[in-house]
């Protein structure tokens, strides 16, 4: 069976209440990578987060009930509502982006060496449910 990545956390408590609403919705559900995240919340930027997964044929149900669970849309910090840059769509999941920069990368290994947290924010962007599209977070200063 082959498995597709849902969303990803920080926090598995958060992660288990998704997936007890999904399997109480008939769905399998597995998550990844949380010991890992959960023992050293500094692998947590290297591995991408926490994991939750459906098999891919459930995915777009999952999405679905996902969208009902999440149906406030996300606001920037302007308070107005953030909208898919390809279709303006308000049907958006918070997705938690990787290390994508050289300063990232450099932030982490300074964290790593003094056994801090890094200093850079959480990055995430919004994944557009109806289109699939990425919208950048408005609120991210580059
Ligand atoms: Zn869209």
């Amino acid at each position: 069976m082959e498995f597709a990545t849902l969303k990803t956390f920080d926090k598995s408590h958060e992660a288990y209440l998704l997936k007890t609403k999904l399997e109480s919705e008939g769905l399998t559900v597995i998550i990844e990578d949380e010991h890992m995240v959960t023992l050293d919340p500094l692998m947590s930027n290297l591995l991408g987060g926490i994991k939750l997964k459906v098999p891919r044929d459930q995915l777009i149900r999952a999405q679905t009930i996902i969208g009902i669970v999440e149906a406030k849309p996300f606001l920037d910090q302007n308070n107005e509502v953030v909208k898919c840059i390809k279709c303006g769509s308000e049907k958006l999941q918070k997705e938690r982006k990787g290390l994508d920069s050289f300063k990232d990368y450099i932030n982490f290994a300074i964290a790593a060496l003094f056994f801090v947290y890094p200093l850079n924010k959480q990055k995430f962007h919004y994944k557009c449910l109806k289109c699939g599209a990425i919208t950048e977070n408005p609120d991210a200063q580059n």
